[in-house]
């Protein structure tokens, strides 16, 4: 396969590509940092990465897919146990780091290279990677479990961003404002490698404020990628921002994923901008599946249709494949296209348990299904899915009625053993004013009246904060622990 980045080298190399505070690469500039570090890493198989959100990681993960060989991005924040697991499965022969990183004992015994992000060019040997090789180990967020690593091929790469492309009408004009992690699939496959791919780019934060966005906004770029909690926080900020409100209402495309964004947060952006926030939907394992268009209906509380390539499916516990578009059935979502993983790293079970013999992958994402194909997730399989005086609920819908409480900021469902009804939904919330917190008789009471009587919570916690991992995903592992 040749470059999944043709922008690096044609004719109008000139254009900025990434800027990370008052560090900017042009395309020529980048091509010639990656060429020159690719030259050194090109004999290795896998090569990991020390994604603080630098320059240098963007830099290192292009060399790294110029050169061929495998990237496997590590979060600089992990704790000593998780780096020591994820290098003892990768084995990588080499780090990339940006030059005086702090790196800590856990992979301090590993070769290292620091990236220089000035580069002579020139020494790149041509790779001669393949469609199906790996281009990236990805590990998952361990929301549901310890994180396996996906083994990403750079087919999957290209069709992803590709079907994007298309869906969001995303050219080289586009500049996307970035302040997502880069060591998972948002920030870095979305975030990174999709603006480079189209010959657009990127600037990135550093870290997210409101502040940064809008200014950011208003000052050209025409996209925002973010995960829930930056609009949850945004929608916080519209009311005594101005700035924020013109930056908003003047950005091309506003789109949210890797969790469900609350529909009492798209509402409000929605209102205060006009703008309604995109959703999309996708795991580590398959790269994105669903978005709904830039020339789309963003419906909060959707995440829209397949994208183009994506074949989608909902299933029941049997087995059997849901065929009505009913928005009611609920079932399991599974997915098969070019967008997929190909194994979890040493994980043969693990990865023979995730695909069915005719090589759908089991997501473990439980939906309903539109009459036009829009998907509503419900919540996983796993921890969402509540089985209750005979009903299935998803902790989803219940989330949302509670966030529209005025007495809710923040909002997570569970279900726990119940002797009569099988389980009983449990709401942990954080209140709005610590001082005079909603009771559960109240809460309970609003949710019936929005849902259904079966849908009201039995339980109630009082929490001064949600256990969230570093992408804003709430641990309902650690809410029940
Ligand atoms: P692990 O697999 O280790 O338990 P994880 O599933 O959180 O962690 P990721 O691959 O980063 O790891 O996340 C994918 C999951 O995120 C999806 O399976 C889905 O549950 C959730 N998700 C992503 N985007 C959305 C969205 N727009 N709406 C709702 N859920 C989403
Ligand atoms: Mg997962």
């Amino acid at each position: 396969m040749t470059s999944l980045f043709p922008a690096l080298r044609d004719a109008t190399a000139d254009r900025p590509a990434l800027r990370f505070g008052d560090r900017a690469l042009t395309y020529a500039e980048l091509a010639a940092a990656a060429d020159t570090l690719a030259g050194r890493i090109a004999g290795y198989d896998r090569v990991a990465v020390w994604a603080t959100p630098e320059l240098e990681t963007a830099v290192a993960v292009v060399a790294v897919l110029e050169a061929g060989v495998a990237a496997v991005p590590l979060n600089p924040k992990s704790g000593e146990k998780e780096l020591g697991h994820i290098l003892g499965d990768s084995a990588p022969g080499v780090l990339l780091a940006a030059p005086g990183a702090e790196l800590p004992a856990a992979v301090r015994h590993l070769e290292h290279i620091e990236v220089e992000v000035h580069g002579t060019g020139g020494a790149a040997p041509e790779s001669r990677a393949l469609d199906g090789d790996p281009a990236l180990v990805v590990y998952t967020s361990g929301t549901t479990g310890p994180p396996k690593g996906a083994v990403i091929p750079r087919r999957a790469v290209a069709a992803t961003l590709d079907a994007l492309a298309d869906a969001w009408q995303w050219t080289g004009d586009d500049v996307l404002v970035h302040a997502l992690p880069l060591f998972h699939v948002h920030g870095l496959v979305i975030g990174i490698l999709g603006p480079l791919r189209r010959g657009g780019s990127v600037r990135h934060l550093g870290r997210f404020g409101t502040d940064g966005v809008a200014r950011e906004l208003n000052a050209g770029a025409t996209m925002l990628f973010g995960v829930p909690t930056m609009y949850h926080r945004i929608a916080e900020t519209l009311e005594r921002d101005p700035e924020l409100v013109k930056a908003l209402a003047g950005a091309r495309l506003l789109v949210s994923g890797s969790a469900a964004l609350p529909v009492h947060d798209h509402e409000r952006i929605a209102a205060a901008t006009g703008r309604r926030v995109v959703e999309r939907y996708g795991m580590t394992e398959t790269l994105m599946n669903t978005g709904v268009r830039a020339d789309g209906d963003p419906r909060p509380g959707t995440v829209g249709p397949p994208l183009p390539g994506v074949e989608l499916r909902l299933v029941e516990e049997d087995g059997s494949a849901i065929p009505s578009y009913d928005g009611e059935t609920v079932g399991e979502i599974q997915v098969r296209g070019p967008n997929l993983f190909t194994e979890y790293l040493n994980r043969p079970d693990a990865t023979a348990a995730a695909f069915t013999a005719d090589g759908w992958f089991r997501t473990g994402d439980m939906a309903v299904r539109d009459a036009d194909g829009y998907v509503r997730i419900v919540g996983r399989k796993a921890t969402d899915l509540i089985k209750s005086g005979g009903y299935k609920i998803g902790a989803g819908e219940i989330e949302n009625a509670l966030l529209e409480h005025p007495g809710v900021r923040e909002a997570a469902v569970t279900g726990e053993p119940d002797p009569d009804l099988g389980e009983r939904i449990v709401a942990w919330i954080v209140p709005a004013d610590p001082e005079s917190p909603p009771e559960l008789e109240e809460l309970a009471d609003h949710v019936a009246r929005r849902l259904a009587p079966h849908k009201r919570p039995r339980v109630l916690h009082r929490l001064a904060a949600l256990p969230r991992n570093d992408m804003g995903k709430i641990m309902k592992r650690a809410l029940r622990a």
